[in-house]
């Protein structure tokens, strides 16, 4: 290696995290997975065919718009509380927020608008497309009068899962340490972590893993006691199962494509998918009211995005096919319909929200 190419390698994450590994030795890969998000968003525009992913809102208007309405036809049966606040976690270009906005205005809702972002490049885009909005670094500073009109769409899979391996010596968790040859690999920790997995789950095979997200879970705890004592509802949407299982789910995406969780840290979205049983049961606990856990597909069509893609098509004949083209991708069991789930919750003396019962 050149002088230069020392000194560049000193400021990637990938340096910054073998010299702290180097130090004090292997860290969680938790740590590790909230640390290269941070990097992977801060300075980037990931969305859309030229980037690395594409994401619902990205697809269609119907998506953001079928939200809004759901959020005014609730926030009008609960008797049009003011004021009333928009909140949106990890808007990434702001687009959902947007067309929300549009929809709910066409039924008196002009909420303020409350934007829950880490990143400044997205910010600025955030702004641009919804004009006035306030900036949060996290949720403690949303107001605390006032229902909130909560969404999260593919927030929860950014944020650092937490895996525990069954060894011969029991539980522990996992962590990433650096090879001989300077790679990073994952090693099971030195401390016992039994006491951390429910009696039920402690006696698996060697080998099985076991993996939670605590951040999302505090999320949860956090947006539910909110419900409880301020009135509103939420919706968290992203894909994610409903029965309980072990693995990992851990995933690098980059440029559309699958990558080595550890090859390029900072330069790929790691993911991870939604245990929606858990988020439920974290709900309950703090006294929200948990409408349940539909998918994608199942919702989005009780909420007549048919109709509404026709009403489109009808408008602008031309886009006819881009519109069905749209709609089949976020309904279709094949493509986002069935993998993502929407979880819906409200206030506990708020009515129910559309397209959950059955
Ligand atoms: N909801 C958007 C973007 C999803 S990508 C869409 O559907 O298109 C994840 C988003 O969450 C990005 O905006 C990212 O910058 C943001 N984010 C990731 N971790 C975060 C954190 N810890 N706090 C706040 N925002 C975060």
């Amino acid at each position: 290696m050149s002088r230069f190419d020392v000194e560049r390698e000193r400021r990637t994450l990938g340096g910054i995290f073998r010299r702290l590994i180097g130090s004090t030795g292997p860290i969680s890969l938790a740590h590790y997975m909230a640390e290269n998000n941070a990097r992977y968003y801060a300075d980037r525009d990931p969305f859309g065919a030229a980037g690395d992913f594409i994401t619902a809102p990205e697809i269609s208007q119907m998506f953001g718009e079928l939200i809004g309405l759901w959020l005014a036809d609730l926030w009008i049966r609960a008797g049009r509380t003011e004021p009333v606040h928009y909140v949106e976690l990890g808007p990434g270009r702001g687009t959902l927020a947007r067309d929300a906005q549009r929809a709910m205005k066409r039924y008196g809702l002009e909420p303020r608008m409350h934007l829950v972002e880490t990143s400044m490049r997205l910010r600025d885009m955030q702004l641009a497309a919804v004009p006035g909005a306030q900036f949060h670094d996290d949720l403690s500073r949303v107001p605390m009068e006032g229902p909130v009109l909560l969404v999260a769409n593919e927030f929860l899979d950014a944020l650092p899962v937490r895996q525990l391996v069954q060894t011969v010596d029991g539980w522990r968790e996992i962590m990433v340490a650096v090879d001989g040859e300077g790679k990073f690999v994952e090693t099971p920790g030195r401390q016992p972590m039994d006491s951390a997995l429910p009696e039920a789950r402690r006696n698996a095979a060697p080998g099985t893993v076991v993996e939670t997200s605590p951040a999302s879970a505090a999320i949860l705890f956090e947006v539910a006691g909110r419900l409880a004592s301020q009135g509103g509802a939420a919706l968290f949407i992203d894909y994610g199962y409903t029965d309980g299982r072990s693995g990992s789910t851990l995933q690098a995406v980059r440029g559309h494509e699958k990558r080595s969780l550890f090859d390029t840290p900072g330069e790929v979205d790691l993911s991870a998918h939604v245990d929606f049983a858990q988020m439920e049961q974290v709900a309950r606990s703090r006294g929200a009211r948990v409408l349940g856990t539909v998918t994608q597909g199942e919702w989005l069509t009780r909420l007549g995005i048919a109709d509404r893609a026709e009403a489109l098509a009808d408008f602008a004949p031309q886009h006819r096919d881009a519109l069905m083209r749209a709609r089949d991708r976020l309904v279709e069991p094949d493509q986002m319909g069935d993998l993502f789930k929407v979880l819906g919750l409200v206030a506990p003396d708020w009515p129910d929200g559309a397209g959950f019962a059955v």
